[in-house]
């Protein structure tokens, strides 16, 4: 297994939180933006929220077209889409939905439980194995 990390402000991850609690009893989602270092260090620089198209408490659904014009944003910005963040009222572990999707968007994927109040972060390897990775809360 190798070592991944995901460097994010403290401000950032109270930004998600929030996002979480105001989406109750459904299910939130953002698109984390920054960079990718030594390809296992990543960095978030910035979140953009994003409205999903299903209101459920089972899993979220982005439209194609939203997620597209983040993309071209991002390279505006010079950053890279680096993560996909949603809450959960359950657990802080990927669904079986989540799981397809984390094979089709390899990038992190960030999890905040509004019942454990914890973030959790994993990325899908090549060979679909699912690695957790750490997260480091920067505080300014
Ligand atoms: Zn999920």
């Amino acid at each position: 297994m190798n070592l991944i990390f995901l460097s994010i402000k403290q401000d950032h991850l109270k930004e998600l939180e929030a996002i979480s609690k105001e989406s109750l009893p459904n299910e939130s989602c953002a698109i984390l933006l920054g960079e990718i270092n030594h390809k296992n260090q990543h960095t978030v620089k910035k979140i953009i929220k994003m409205e999903s198209s299903v209101q459920t408490s089972d899993y979220f659904e982005i439209n194609p077209i939203n997620l597209l014009d983040v993309y071209m944003k991002s390279k505006d910005m010079n950053l890279d889409v680096i993560g996909i963040f949603h809450s959960h009222p359950s657990m802080a572990f990927p669904s079986k939905t989540d799981l397809l999707y984390m094979e089709i968007n390899p990038v992190i994927w960030l999890i905040y439980s509004t019942t454990e109040l914890i973030f959790r972060a994993f990325l899908l390897d090549e060979e679909r194995k699912i690695n957790k990775v750490t997260i480091n809360e920067v505080k300014e």
